[in-house]
């Protein structure tokens, strides 16, 4: 990582008289000592890293066994006794999940508050530790896919200052992870709360090289591109966080922008959980931060192939320790990376329980329904709910007026994708209420 960074970036100097080579401020320094050892333990084996997780985990267990009171009594010896912790269970405990003898030395303490659509948000507190590690996390993340990083970056998303059309907000740095590394790289931001055209003028306007974006929110003016033959000959890269990726967007993406997607999960509780590969795209677990197990309903690792819960264990938050913290996604697990690197492989990462379709029998799946959607009607985005087992309301925003046969095609469609004859109720509205932070899930059950 260290060494492949671009030419054009160097750190700054923080010492007097010293112009050439640069001594960067501790703080730097350290983000680039850590960046060299990643650079190494990427290529090691999963045997290698297993090895290294369990030493850093011994000391976390004893910490947490010793100094938080949700954790007293906990055998340091004994990792496979740990229970999981589940979200309710994490809510609940409150500040019994704080240690009550955190390290000085970690660094000052932030509260995560996380931003789920619904539901009690959880609270942890993380450590300045942890930061270091996200923008060391975050190097590595441009290194693997080449970027500039003193290119122009535009950001459509949520954002606590107002960034509204048509201009948005310029602004130098992409973010504290880069900041040592090139302070003055233009940054372009705007409000997720405009609408897709807006978005898109803007965008020809600002002209970026790279665009990071919620998966939706691209998928929606990937499609205003497609059907107005709008062009951004300037994009040379996309990324997108926060929700889940679907398939079809990667597709249309490369179709009509000509450039891929590279894609990031990650969670507020943990930062960064897997990173997509240099040359695949599917996703590296980042080991050297995170113990992340996929586990089958029986608590069984998954084998290559299977789907089951993401189970995360964050090595290095002394603060609130998260010990098989079962964060509610779900992923599949893949073969060893031909690319070399040992971090373990996700194929799929997948949503949330509350995002699977459940039959009137009890059995539950992840939906696939837009491409047949998309196929039976002329809309601008859609959100399907589950009320009840027998039942689904489709939310449609229309594309000017919906054509009179689209809400009989639209049934049609679901029943034949779902394969039942759910009964399916379409409501038209004039947008779809995203979260406090905007995201959209484009389905959820109330099952
Ligand atoms: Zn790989």
């Amino acid at each position: 990582m260290v060494n492949d960074l671009p030419m054009t970036v160097t750190p700054r100097s923080s010492v007097p008289g010293i112009a050439w080579p640069a001594l960067p401020d501790p703080r730097t320094a350290m983000l680039l000592a850590l960046g060299w050892q990643l650079d190494r333990s990427q290529w090691w084996t999963e045997a290698d890293l297993r090895a290294h997780q369990r030493e850093q985990l011994a000391v976390l267990l004893a910490h947490a066994a010793t100094t938080v009171p949700a954790y007293r009594g906990l055998d340091p010896r004994a990792w496979d006794r740990v229970p999981i912790l589940e979200r309710e269970a994490l809510i609940a405990a409150g500040d019994a999940m704080l240690s009550k003898g955190y390290p000085a030395a970690h660094g000052p303490v932030d509260e995560v508050t996380t931003s789920r659509t619904s539901g009690t948000p959880v609270r942890v507190r993380a450590s300045g530790i942890v930061s270091t590690f996200w923008h060391a996390l975050t190097l590595r993340e441009h290194v693997w896919h080449v970027r500039d990083l003193a290119a122009h970056l535009a950001v459509i998303r949520h954002v606590d200052t107002p960034a509204p059309a048509p201009d948005g907000l310029r602004l130098r740095g992409w973010g504290a992870a880069t900041a040592a590394l090139a302070p003055d790289a233009p940054l372009s931001v705007l409000s997720v709360t405009t609408t897709t055209d807006e978005q898109l003028a803007w965008l020809a306007h600002v002209a970026p090289d790279y665009l990071l974006v919620y998966p939706s929110v691209l998928d929606a003016i990937l499609r205003r591109m497609a059907a107005t033959g709008a062009k951004l000959p300037s994009v040379r890269g996309v990324r997108t966080i926060s929700e889940v990726l679907a398939p079809a967007t990667r597709a249309l993406c490369t179709e009509v922008l000509g450039v891929p997607i590279v894609d990031t999960y990650s969670a507020q509780e943990v930062g960064y959980i897997a990173l997509q590969c240099p040359d695949h795209p599917h996703y590296h677990v980042q080991s050297e931060r995170l113990l992340v197990e996929i586990l089958d309903e029986r608590g069984a690792p998954c084998a290559v192939g299977e789907t089951g819960r993401v189970v995360i264990t964050d090595l290095h938050n002394f603060a609130t320790p998260l010990l098989r913290y079962a964060i509610g996604d779900y992923a599949t697990v893949g073969a060893p990376c031909p690319c070399g690197r040992g971090l373990p492989v996700l194929t799929r990462i997948i949503g949330r329980r509350r995002n699977m379709l459940t039959y009137p029998d009890g059995r539950t799946v992840w939906p696939v329904f837009t491409v047949a959607c998309r196929q039976a009607a002329r809309y601008r985005e859609i959100q399907l709910v589950q009320p009840t087992r027998e039942s689904l309301r489709l939310r449609v925003v229309p594309e000017g007026a919906l054509a009179a046969d689209a809400p009989a095609a639209l049934t049609a469609a679901l029943q034949r994708v779902f394969d039942h004859p759910f009964a399916v109720e379409i409501e038209i509205v004039d947008a779809l209420a995203r979260s406090p932070v905007g995201k959209l899930e484009e389905f959820v059950s109330l099952v």
